[in-house]
Formats: C-alpha cells, structure tokens, sequence
C-alpha cells in the first residue's frame, strides 16, 4: 500500500504564499504526497510539481442547485482534484457537521471520482472518559450506513484526536498503535476490505516525531496542518513516511 502525506492547509494562504510553497515542493518516490487547498486556490494550484496531487478540505453533499456557498464534487474533480478532506474536527465542531452529514459528503466525493479523506477522532473528554474507540465506531458506522462496505474500502481514513489538533501535544505511538488497529479491526467486523484502506494519522505530526508515528503498524501515512505550510518541514515529513 502506497503511503499518502496529505497537507491540509486549512483557511490559510494567499497567492504568494502559496507560489512560494507548490514550487518548493518535490515528488518523492514510493510516497503519495498532496496537497489540500482552500477552494478559491484550486485554479492556482492547477500549476504545481509533478507528482504531487490536488484535493480540497470540504465537498457539499449536494451534487448541484441552490445551495448559496457550497461546491459540488464534481466541481473538484473538474479541477483536477483527487480528494476532499470530509468531515474534519473543525468543521464538525465548528461548523456543526453531523456524522450522517460527513458519509454523504464521502458519497458525494466518491460519485464524482474522488477520494475522501474520512477523518475521525475524539476529543479530549472522551479519551479521558475511555470512550475514543467507542465514539470513532460511531462515526466509521456513519459512514458505512450511507456508502455501504464495498464502497467504504475505496475510502481514505484519517485517525485525528481533537485535543492533538494544532496543539503541539501528538498523540503517542502506543495511543495511534492501538486506535489504528481498533480501526483495523472494526472495518473488518464489519465487512470492509480493510487491508486496501490506507489510514493516516493526523493531530501535530512534525519533522522530528513523524518517523516515529509513521513507523507504527497500520499507520499508512499522515494528514498534515500547520506543518504543510513551510515546504522544508512537509517534504522531511513525506520522507518519513
Ligand atoms: P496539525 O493539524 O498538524 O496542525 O495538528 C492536523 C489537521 O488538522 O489535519
């Protein structure tokens, strides 16, 4: 399984910024390396290094319409997208996203080509209630309602516990070991081809700790945020993994 380093560049950037950043970045083979843009950057970042693919950080669930503010798949794809993040920490605690509201944004993705990266995790209160397997179930089982197991192996998951999220605090090996295998273990319970899903880690993942999370077993690349805007730091990462 190849691995994929996916920077998720979140509401940050601007034209020079971002020049500066795409051009600074290399193909680095045997590692999927790509980039997830804010939407107004996707026609910019149609000029970037070979071998580096495009996604986006949200999709609608809507295919076309009025829906003031929102874009389609089939928007992304037609700019030459590959993923759609869906379902991020932010945008379920912010933005009020619901579990079903993040499988039919995978089918969205999934119908127009896409591939999305489902990202669950649980916050702080909830590990500490020992309940993170528990509430990552529950949000896999969302998933899986609306695509169903066969379209579910076509999936990228992310593993991002909320309280490591930007908070300089990873999560540590033996903590990412035994959620990844729990993710393993539930896509296989419940009838998903669980060996072609490729499972990233995400939630502070820097230089100089992401060989060591990347080394962990059923950890098959990472989702990368403040790291992925400096171009230096992202590719040391991508050579980790
Ligand atoms: P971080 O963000 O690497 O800045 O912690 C990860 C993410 O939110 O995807």
């Amino acid at each position: 399984m190849t691995r994929l380093v996916a920077g998720n560049w979140k509401m940050n950037g601007s034209l020079a910024a971002n020049r500066e950043l795409l051009d600074g970045l290399v193909s680095i083979p045997g590692v999927e390396i790509a980039v997830c843009v804010p939407y107004p950057y996707l026609a910019q970042a149609q000029q970037r290094p070979e071998g580096v693919a495009l996604g986006a950080q949200d999709v609608s669930e809507y295919a076309a319409g009025a829906y003031t503010g929102e874009v389609s798949a089939a928007m992304l794809a037609e700019f030459g997208c590959r993923y759609a993040i869906v379902g991020h920490s932010e945008r379920r605690a912010l933005f009020g996203e619901e579990d079903a509201t993040v499988g039919r944004k995978a089918l969205a993705a999934l119908q127009a080509g896409l591939v999305p990266i489902v990202c669950v995790g649980e916050t702080l209160a909830e590990r500490d209630e020992a309940r993170a397997v528990e509430v990552i179930g529950r949000q896999l089982e969302a998933v899986r309602e609306v695509l169903g197991a066969a379209a579910m192996g076509a999936v990228v998951l992310a593993y991002e516990p909320v309280w490591a999220i930007g908070t300089g605090r990873s999560a540590s090996v033996a903590q990412v070991a035994e959620v990844h295998a729990a993710i393993r273990a539930w896509l296989k319970v419940h009838g998903v081809a669980a060996g072609g899903v490729r499972i990233l880690y995400g939630g502070s993942v820097k230089a100089d700790n992401a060989a060591a999370l990347f080394a962990v077993e059923d950890v098959d690349g990472g989702l990368i945020g403040g790291a992925s805007l400096v171009a230096a730091d992202f590719l040391a990462i991508c050579c980790a993994a």
